[in-house]
């Protein structure tokens, strides 16, 4: 049967059918009770269903699609490479080009003491790396007994089994019998919801920081051998942290010898208005997460940068006890390794940096301007082109809405009638935004205006229902 015969109910059934979802309600799915769009296309910030419905894509995929949809240069490289070498691995210090000079790139793109680059395919297996790496770095160094990891509540750091339980997002434990023994978690760095009444933003930080510095020292320092954490934390909320956490936290594992991992997969090239999270907060990372923006998902790659601290330990280790046993197949995936390098030369030809700092905080200061004081808007947030609206019963005394009224997720859908994709985070009524890094001005009006618009329909139904 030719694909292009298939009417969208066709291929409905076939995804029904066939397709298991992640992150969906199945029985639902199977029943056809749940939204089926089947994506077909899509260019610059938009993408267009079976349907020819089109919508402002103001997630960029999933924080993803950085360079936006239809970038020439990027499909252009991998048919290139597909042409000339589409694999060859990199086990046992076999390389390619691709490969070596994406490594040079993103070190230098980072900068600081980094000295290699690990790759996989996901954040999720980024940080699955990560870990075993902290793992062997302590055995190493003689420290056999430093292998808990600490994150925060609200954290996401993938949905593995260790990554998985980094995530501190009851959805991905529950059922599943995590989180694993290992993982600790901490206190969320969101001011508007924890802050006490009067307490400071820099106060609230160094609380935070006395707070994880008490659980490093119930647990024992000892036992204690990275701290993992987002500098904006993502998929739980888009929560940007309070002035003052970064430095205090770091503080705090200076003091007992605990190693940095920053998860910079949404954070990281640009996103932020920096280079990396990292650097707008001050943050001193051993190890730093990346994907996502590495390749705008124009393929699947990600990144574990390892800084001179860990990696001197490391090739100490293989010295002692031979070659390192950890790699996936697809480690350096040559093609992917190519599509991130022309991702990284279309990010520095177009100047992405220069542009997120001038429309970032337009965007910031538009959403405030439409949303802030609104009747159920709890907190406008956000820094470069990332953002969030938190919707709230009553704002003032931070009284959330009854999960099972489920307001972020119709608000969203809400959204989605108004022509423009934002998503409803998985924690609390957020919606949250993380579009193309190339959006202009104007696409930037139309989401503030829909979201705006939206919020004021959800108010009204939500009255009229007499919830309010
Ligand atoms: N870390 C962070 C900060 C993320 O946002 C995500 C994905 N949303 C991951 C890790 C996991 O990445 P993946 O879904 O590619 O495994």
């Amino acid at each position: 049967m030719s694909l292009s015969n298939l009417g969208t109910e066709q291929l409905q059934e076939k995804d029904r059918s066939y397709v298991f979802h992640p992150s969906t309600y199945l029985a639902k799915h199977s029943r056809g009770e749940t939204p089926n769009r089947i994506m077909a296309g899509a260019e610059g910030v938009y993408i267009w269903d079976t349907e020819g419905r089109k919508s402002l894509d103001g997630f960029g995929g999933l924080y993803c699609v950085n360079m936006g949809y239809g970038c020439a240069e990027i499909a252009e490289a991998i048919a290139q490479q597909a042409r000339e070498l589409p694999f060859a691995h990199v086990y046992a210090g076999q390389g390619t080009k691709p490969v070596a000079l994406l490594a040079e790139a993103i070190v230098e793109y980072f900068g600081q003491n980094m000295r290699r680059v690990f790759f996989g395919l996901s954040g999720s297996d980024a940080n699955e790396t990560n870990i075993k790496l902290v793992w062997y770095y302590h055995n190493i160094l003689g420290l056999p007994q430093k292998k808990k990891i600490i994150s925060r509540l609200r954290g996401y750091h993938g949905s593995g089994l260790v990554t998985g339980s980094l995530t501190g997002l009851p959805f991905f434990h529950d059922h599943f019998d995590l989180p694993l023994e290992i993982v600790r978690h901490t206190t969320t760095p969101h001011y508007y919801r924890q802050a006490q009444d009067g307490e400071s933003e820099e106060a609230f930080s160094k609380r935070c920081a006395d707070e994880l510095e008490a659980l490093i020292l119930a647990e024992g320092p000892e036992t204690v051998g990275a701290f993992i954490g987002e500098p904006v934390l993502g998929t739980g909320g888009i929560i940007p942290p309070p002035q003052g956490y970064w430095t205090a936290i770091q503080a705090v594992l200076d003091k007992y010898n605990i190693l940095l991992i920053a998860d910079e997969v949404v954070c990281g090239f640009d996103r932020t208005g920096e280079k990396f999270g990292s650097h707008l907060y001050g943050m001193r990372p051993d190890i730093v997460t990346v994907a996502k923006g590495l390749s705008s998902a124009y393929l699947p790659i990600s990144g574990s940068i390892i800084g001179e601290r860990v990696w001197s330990v490391l090739e100490q280790g293989t010295e002692k006890h031979g070659a390192l046993g950890h790699g996936w197949t697809y480690s350096g995936h040559t093609l992917c390794a190519a599509a991130a390098l022309a991702n990284l030369d279309v990010l520095k030809k177009k100047n992405i940096l220069e542009h997120v700092r001038d429309v970032g905080p337009y965007w910031q200061e538009q959403m405030k301007a439409k949303l802030d004081g609104h009747p159920i808007v709890g907190e406008v947030r956000g820094v470069g082109i990332l953002s969030a609206v938190e919707l709230m019963r009553d704002p003032k005394q931070r009284i959330p809405f009854e999960p099972n009224l489920q307001v972020g997720v119709r608000a969203a859908a809400t959204l989605l009638e108004n022509g423009v994709i934002g998503r409803a985070m998985p924690h609390a009524d957020t919606i949250g935004f993380a579009p193309p890094l190339i959006i202009k001005r104007n696409e930037i009006d139309i989401i503030v205006d829909a979201t705006a618009r939206t919020v004021d329909a959800t108010y009204r139904s939500l009255k009229a229902e007499g919830v309010l």
